[in-house]
Order: C-alpha cells, then sequence, then structure tokens
C-alpha cells in the first residue's frame, strides 16, 4: 500500500481523530497510489498514524477512514461502518410517525463523503468525495442489502463535487425509478418532496426536531415562516393551531410545494400566505408598513461557505435578525437559525445581540436549539456541528 508521509510537526490534528489530512501537510507520496486508494498516513518519523482516502485533486488530500494499523478496508470494512450508522438511527427507524431521515451523515458517521437519506422506501446519496465515487458501486450493493429499499437515486452537491474534480451526476442507480414526488411522514405529518430537483436532497431533514420545539409558541399567534421553502415550519405551526402564516421564499417551485403540503394535511392555504421573493426586501416592507407578527421564523440558507466568508456572513445575519426583531411584537418570539459551520454557535449569539442592541431590543434566549440526531456532531470534527437555533423572546 502506498504511503502519505506528512511534513513535521502536522500529526497532531490526524491524532487528535480530525479526518481530514490538507494537501499543505503532507511531505511526500511514497508508492504508486491512484487517487481513490487507501493509503496509510505516517507521521515524519514513520510512526503509523491512520489509513484513508487520498485524492490528490482535493485540497484535502486523505479523508481518513480507519486509526487502526491492522484494520483492512474492505467490503466488509464498508458493511460495518454503513450498518453501524443505520443502527444508530434506531429511534428513528422505530417510529412510524417518521419516515424520512439521514441514514448516513458522511464524515460524522466515519464515512467521508458519503451522505444517504430515507425518504419513505428510497434512498437519496451522495458521494461528494473521489474516494466515495470510485467506490459507488459497493457502497449501492451495501445499502441494498442492508435498507433493502425499493430504489436508490443519487443527487450531488455540485460546488462539493467540483472541489474533488468531479463532474456532476444524478439518477437512478438501483432498482426502481422513483416518482417525481415522493410521500414522507414527519412526526405523523405527511410532505411531498422532490428528490430529483428539491434542494439538497429533497427536504431539510435537520430541522425534524426544531420544527417540532417550534409548536409551542404557535397556537392562536401570527407566524412569519422566512425562507419557508416547501413549508416544513408552516405545516407544523398550522397543525399547532397559528392563526396565520406567512411563507416568503424565493423559490416558486418550493412555495408551490409548500401550499401543496399545507393541503396534504388538511390546512386551509390562502395564495397571501405564500409570497414570493427576497427576504430582505419583504421584511423591509413590512416593517415600514408597521406590521408584526407573533412568531417569526429565520431559517436562511448557508451564508458563509468558507471561513473567509465569515465576515459578510455575519452582516448578512445581522441584517435579517436586525429586520426580523422589528417585526415582533413585544412578548413575541423570534426563532433564528444559522447553518454555516464557518459561523460559531457564539458568535451566532454576539450577532442577534448586536442586532437587539440596535433594533433597541430586549431580548431573552429561552431555547438552544441543534440539528437533528440523525445528522450527529462528531467531536474530533467540530465541522460536523454546523446547525445552531435560537428562541428568544423579544421585548
Ligand atoms: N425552513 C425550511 C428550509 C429553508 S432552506 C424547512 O424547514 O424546510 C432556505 C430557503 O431559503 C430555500 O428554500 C431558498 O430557496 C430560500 N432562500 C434563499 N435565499 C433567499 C432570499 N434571499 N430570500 C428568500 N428566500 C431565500
Amino acid at each position: 500500500m502506498s504511503t502519505v508521509i506528512l511534513k513535521k510537526g502536522r500529526a497532531k490534528p490526524v491524532l487528535l481523530h480530525h479526518p481530514w489530512v490538507f494537501s499543505g501537510a503532507i511531505a511526500r507520496i511514497e508508492g504508486e497510489a491512484q487517487d481513490g486508494d487507501v493509503v496509510v498516513v505516517r507521521d515524519a518519523g514513520g510512526n503509523f498514524l491512520a489509513q484513508g482516502m487520498l485524492n490528490r485533486r482535493s485540497q484535502i488530500a486523505v479523508r481518513l477512514l480507519s486509526w487502526d494499523e491492522s484494520g483492512v478496508i474492505d467490503s466488509d470494512f464498508w458493511r460495518t461502518r454503513l450498518a453501524r450508522a443505520i443502527a444508530a438511527r434506531k429511534v428513528l427507524t422505530d417510529d412510524p410517525g417518521t419516515t424520512a431521515y439521514r441514514l448516513v451523515n458522511a464524515e460524522a458517521d466515519l464515512l467521508p463523503g458519503l451522505v444517504v437519506d430515507r425518504y419513505d422506501d428510497i434512498l437519496v446519496v451522495q458521494f461528494l468525495t473521489l474516494g466515495m465515487d470510485v467506490r459507488k458501486r459497493e457502497i449501492v450493493s451495501l445499502l441494498a442489502e442492508l435498507v433493502q429499499p425499493r430504489g436508490i437515486y443519487e443527487r450531488c452537491d455540485e460546488e462539493m463535487r467540483a472541489k474533488e474534480g468531479l463532474l456532476s451526476q444524478e439518477g437512478c442507480l438501483w432498482g426502481e425509478e422513483p416518482p417525481d414526488l415522493l410521500q414522507i411522514t414527519e412526526n405523523g405529518l405527511h410532505f411531498w418532496v422532490d428528490i430529483k430537483r428539491g434542494q439538497k436532497t429533497g427536504f431539510y431533514l435537520d430541522q425534524r426536531e426544531n420544527r417540532r420545539r417550534v409548536q409551542v409558541y404557535c397556537p392562536g399567534h401570527t407566524v412569519l415562516n422566512a425562507f419557508a421553502y416547501t413549508g416544513g415550519f408552516a405545516v407544523y405551526a398550522a397543525a399547532a393551531g397559528a392563526e396565520h402564516i406567512t411563507n416568503i421564499d424565493s423559490s416558486a417551485e418550493a412555495l408551490d410545494l409548500a401550499k401543496r403540503n399545507m393541503a396534504l394535511n388538511g390546512f386551509a392555504a390562502r395564495d397571501d400566505e405564500f409570497v414570493q421573493g427576497d427576504v430582505f426586501q419583504i421584511l423591509r416592507y413590512y416593517r415600514d408598513q408597521g406590521r408584526s407578527f407573533d412568531v417569526v421564523i429565520l431559517d436562511p440558507p448557508k451564508f458563509a461557505h468558507t471561513q473567509s466568508q465569515v465576515e459578510r456572513a455575519a452582516r448578512g445575519y445581522k441584517d435579517i435578525n436586525l429586520l426580523a426583531l422589528q417585526l415582533v411584537r413585544p412578548g413575541g418570539a423570534l426563532v433564528t437559525f444559522s447553518c454555516s459551520g464557518a459561523i460559531s454557535a457564539d458568535l451566532f449569539q454576539k450577532i442577534v445581540f448586536g442586532a437587539s442592541v440596535d433594533a433597541g431590543r430586549d431580548v431573552q434566549i429561552i431555547e438552544r436549539l441543534s440539528q437533528g440526531v440523525d445528522h450527529p456532531a462528531l467531536l474530533s470534527f467540530p465541522e460536523s456541528q454546523y446547525l445552531k437555533g435560537l428562541v428568544c423572546r423579544v421585548w
């Protein structure tokens, strides 16, 4: 097997089980390894550190898999890792009221670059690294064996695949071609999911528990659901007895599905409850009109994709939270999220504090929210703790 020798002083993250080796940490590669092959990683003194998948085309040159020198990365290894990830979701797989969840959360499940989401009897998979991409057939056949789905469908994340030197690829990989719209159940509520054209793999599964948490603030109240996508928070709010829900999203397709999702659960949805446009502009307009809401939910897309974008992203979060705070009636709630891994929970709280100062409002944190149980965060990989939310009481 080929060996990757690290530069002097660069072994520490590997010893601490961080799953990435950056190209800049590598002194040399010994042997004939092809990109995608398993390699042994050694420190500058030649001591064994770990085994991982090589990709010279990526800045993350090795994705680590095992810190065990005697372990063999074969079909049994992959089967055991996949089975372990699936078994860890027992609380969800045993719940008949929920048929959609993440079965494999990439690095956080020690399966770098592999995402597997279950939508009822269809699996949607993403191969985000070259190492996983070259093992696609093996992984798909193991998933078919372990989960026995009706079909396995591939979605891609163009940006992440491009960084690995991979082209976009989507389509049915195994079993039956899934329909364009699939119906799933989440906490007893029903949703149409467009796994082929929707965002990510079709649904924001990481917000499942938070959608339920937010229900307690909704009965009899007016709710502004900003960045609504296909109406996840709206359906939960309606189920909790919200009086009126305004949904804003820039995507007309998402809002169409949001309407259908309300109807699917038997909730009346008037057209004026779905507003297509830019949340920043529309919130400013509502503020200028003097409108207010009992509950404002802000679930924006990732503003910071890298560390270098943090400052700009922080301004975006500040602006949107300032506008939202100006719309909450005294005593009402702001539910605000950031899914940018590069923005820490601490920084996010500071940003919301800054917004509260500018808004001239006293704000109490009443709950801190995170990503769902099927999106575990690996302690040795802090990047996997990406979603944070604050439920605030606004005076
Ligand atoms: N809360 C949703 C997920 C939101 S994902 C759920 O629970 O399912 C973020 C959404 O923001 C996407 O649907 C995207 O279309 C939308 N979006 C991104 N930028 C926007 C903008 N500037 N104005 C309005 N919507 C935006």
